[in-house]
């Protein structure tokens, strides 16, 4: 995965889940999470998102799995 929310920066809008075409944006009602086994990487939420919470290559790479395997161990509210 190469782009990350910052859930910091998150504001629960979902305008990002809206424009994702891949269904890769995963709802925690508080904030957005982005599935690296469906993002494909095409940018549309980064340039939709108004807060500027979504990066590229946001994490570094070692602290990518952490935070991987942080986000599984969540339930989403939505995943499709
Ligand atoms: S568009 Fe930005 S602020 Fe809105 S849900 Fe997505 S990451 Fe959060
Ligand atoms: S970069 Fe594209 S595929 Fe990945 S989460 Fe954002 S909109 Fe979806």
């Amino acid at each position: 995965m190469t782009y990350y929310i910052n859930t910091d920066k998150c504001t629960a809008c979902g305008m990002c889940k809206e424009v994702c075409m891949n269904n890769a944006i995963l709802d925690f009602n508080d904030f957005y999470v982005i599935d690296n086994l469906w993002c494909i990487d095409c940018g549309s939420c980064a340039v939709m998102c108004y807060e500027n919470a979504i990066t590229y290559n946001g994490l570094e790479s070692e602290h990518q799995d952490e935070f991987n395997n942080e986000i599984t161990e969540l339930q989403p509210i939505e995943y499709f």
